[in-house]
């Protein structure tokens, strides 16, 4: 069997730490495949590049299809929405040690290891970290991976230019961080990078974000044409959304947790009394004709920060995802003194709409875009 780097994929993983549901290490890793041991692993200087430099492709004005094209595998990383618990700030403190969420235990999430064909665009400034694999061949095609996990952005493995028997690994990041290096033994010989997600802790720590799932109980929302209803798509968006703030160390607080009528009032409430940063009111667009569809991102008019955080949660769909939703400013999502946004990331009364919302991944992928534009506003905002 030749030298050779066949195959490449990123992964965020979970570890337990041995006390407390919230207790892990969390980290994103860019794993390559191997015949067999690299000679050498050279690392250069990690640089900071422009977006001019990024190897995007310019993003059309609509979305595109394959959505789920790229997964090897999928592990749950947040479980059931029913795993889902009080975070320990909002519970009564228990006599006993608490068991750890079935949620943490299972662990990791895996993105493609394929370029989705999926446009995107990154217009801010990444970090990239450039190593070389002395000793191997590119036998993969030399794709771009897009990864969007919060940290790693992308990533590309290709033959290297100055010398043949080297393979070169160009990793795109949000955040200044260097990898810990490990190598596992077997067939597949595994190069693995690890990365710390510190960084995006950092940004989130303790930030109060209300999330809104959208209706509730008898308020049903849309019904898609195989009867799948919003109030159950907005809930589970949520629930995912509320989970991975929860993991960043932020203090999400979801308005309703389960299937019940709560009024308008209420959700705008929560917001001011918890003295939120923002609330992230999660809808689907609809419309009385099945064929046409339409996606937004609104965001109310009573505070300038609504809109940019609606800008940065539109970027992170369309980067991620290939959505488009158009902006809107929109009077009736509520007067409150916080930034207040509503994402209607797809339309559910459009048939292949409701099927993309049924998919587990899709609806992960739903919250850890908004996860990525939250993550965004609250890095430009300082
Ligand atoms: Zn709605």
């Amino acid at each position: 069997m030749k030298p050779a780097v066949v195959n490449a994929w990123s992964r965020m993983v979970l570890i337990p730490a041995e006390e407390g549901p919230w207790n892990y290490r969390w980290t994103s890793t860019v794993v390559l495949e191997c015949t067999c041991p690299p000679m050498e692993i050279r690392f250069e200087k990690g640089q900071t590049r422009g977006p001019d430099e990024l190897p995007c492709r310019p993003a059309p004005n609509a979305m595109s299809g394959g959505v789920a094209t790229a997964e090897t595998a999928t592990l749950e990383v947040d479980g059931d929405p029913g795993d889902l618990r009080e975070p320990r700030d909002l519970r009564r403190p228990s006599p006993g040690p608490e068991p750890r969420p079935r949620s943490i235990r299972k662990g990791t999430v895996q993105f493609g290891n394929l370029l989705p064909e999926l446009p995107f665009v990154a217009a801010r400034e990444l970090h990239t970290l450039d190593l070389s694999l002395v000793g191997l061949r590119c036998t993969m095609a030399p794709e771009t991976v897009l990864v969007s996990d919060g940290l790693v952005h992308s990533f590309k493995v290709a033959p290297s230019e100055e010398r043949p028997d080297a393979v070169n690994v160009r990793v795109f990041l949000e955040h200044s961080v260097s990898p810990a290096t490990r190598e596992k033994a077997g067939l597949p010989h595994l190069v693995i990078l690890k990365f710390s997600r510190e960084p995006v802790k950092k940004v989130l720590r303790g930030k109060s974000v209300v999330i809104d799932p959208g209706h509730g109980g008898r308020d049903k929302g849309f019904r898609g044409p195989v009867n799948l209803l919003e109030k159950n798509v907005a809930l589970i968006v949520s629930r995912n959304l509320y989970s991975l703030l929860r993991l960043a160390d932020a203090r999400p607080y979801l308005t309703r947790r389960d299937d019940v009528t709560i009024e308008d009032f209420d959700r705008l409430r929560a917001a001011t009394s918890r003295g939120a940063d923002c609330l992230i009111r999660i809808h689907t667009s609809g419309d009385d004709d099945p064929d046409r569809r339409a996606y937004f991102v609104r965001y109310s008019p009573h505070l300038e920060s609504s809109r940019a955080l609606a800008l940065e949660i539109r970027n992170a769909l369309l980067e991620r995802m290939g959505i488009d939703p158009a902006l809107v400013e929109w009077d009736e999502l509520g007067r409150v003194p916080v930034p207040v946004v509503q994402v209607e990331p797809l339309c559910l009364t459009h048939y292949s709409d409701e099927a993309n919302f049924r998919a587990p991944l899709f609806q992960k992928r739903l919250a850890q875009s908004i996860f990525n534009g939250l993550m965004r506003w609250y890095m430009e905002k300082g």
